[in-house]
């Protein structure tokens, strides 16, 4: 069996356990999809929050409190930026993270594409899954905001600043009319996504941010289509559970879209394959039993990804939606 996971970083990393032990008492392959709209340059090195953080965590390397970053970090290299007063300051930027943005942006610099620089990093942390980019083109995700210094005429002006600065420096608390995928239009799907979505037996949706995490994998042309002409059921997973974002900010972003925070908005959000969306299920937290999605399957199953066991029964009920008449069993 052939699974591919579109993911973002610390929740879906965290998804992304569960499914690489589901993969090995079943004997599946795990490709995960992951997002690049977070990927920023910084004091000259290519950031890659999501691919770190899923590259981290399935590595054995992440630390497990702060949920980004190496375990084990100091942050010398921080401080003496600061001490130069090297914009920006607000990014978290540890000592052994930086190593990873040297080796990445060497090899970027040298010539190769990011999927390949990915393989190259995975060599070290073994993953147990397939890591690829979504796309090797550079896609980013930025926020369109109100300037508050902006408009004499009191009417204000409008500024795009970087999802990283809105996330990390403002806390997404910045009066935010909408997100943009700056590049996306010319974006190709990075080396082996279409193959694996083209292969797959399941396609699961991790519970990622769907607003800056998922929307931003599918904003890359052919890979949405790809998804949706494909022969492998897409199953989503909520990250919202009785109306909550569990951790993170995922309520923020989908208050710009106006959307509700809760597992049925999100669902309407994907939208229902049959009416032109990309999902053919849903799994819900059983505080959500009962919530109804036109057009899908919905399923109810404890999605607190407390810890590894937990996590693999949750994958495991995703995928047995993935295949109805057994879905009870
Ligand atoms: P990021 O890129 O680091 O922000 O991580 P992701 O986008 O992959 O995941 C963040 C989302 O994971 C959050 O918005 C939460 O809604 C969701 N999340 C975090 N922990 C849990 C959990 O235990 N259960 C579920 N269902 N969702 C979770
Ligand atoms: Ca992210």
């Amino acid at each position: 069996m052939r699974i591919v996971v579109l993911t973002g970083g610390i929740g879906g990393a965290r998804f992304l356990t569960g499914v690489r032990a589901y993969a090995r008492q079943a004997g599946a392959e795990v490709t995960a999809v992951v997002n690049v709209g977070d990927d920023v340059i910084m004091h000259g090195l290519r950031i890659c929050p999501d691919l770190d953080s899923v590259m981290y965590t399935l590595g054995g390397g992440a630390d497990p409190e702060r949920g980004w970053g190496r375990a084990g970090e100091t942050w010398t290299v921080k401080e003496e930026l600061a001490a130069y007063g090297a914009e920006p300051t607000w990014f978290g930027l540890g000592d052994r993270d930086v190593a990873t943005h040297l080796v990445r942006t060497t090899m970027l610099d040298a010539g190769y594409p990011l999927s390949a620089v990915t393989d190259a990093l995975c060599a070290r942390w073994r993953p147990g899954v397939r890591l690829l980019p979504a796309t090797d083109d550079r896609l980013e995700t930025h926020a369109v905001v109100s300037d508050p210094g902006g408009g004499s005429d009191g009417a204000g002006t409008q500024r795009a600043i970087h999802f990283q600065e809105w996330w990390v420096r403002h806390r997404g608390a910045l009066p935010t009319h909408r997100f943009v995928f700056v590049g996306a239009e010319a974006a190709k799907p990075a080396a082996g996504v279409l193959d694996a979505l083209a292969g797959a037996d399941a396609v699961l949706l991790a519970p990622s941010n769907p607003v800056v995490s998922i929307a931003p994998i599918l904003a890359v042309p052919g890979l949405r289509e790809a998804l949706v002409g494909g022969r492998a059921p897409v199953i989503g997973v909520s990250p919202i559970i009785g109306g909550a974002p569990v951790r993170g900010m995922a309520d923020r972003c989908l208050a710009v879209l106006g959307v509700p925070c809760t597992a049925a908005g999100v669902a309407e959000l994907y939208g229902a394959r049959s009416a032109g969306g990309i999902l053919d299920a849903w799994l819900v937290d059983s505080a959500d039993a009962g919530v109804a999605v036109p057009g899908l399957t919905v399923r109810a199953a404890p999605l607190w990804m407390t810890d590894e066991a937990a996590t693999t029964e949750m994958v495991r009920a995703a995928l047995a939606l993935g295949r109805p008449g057994e879905e009870r069993g």
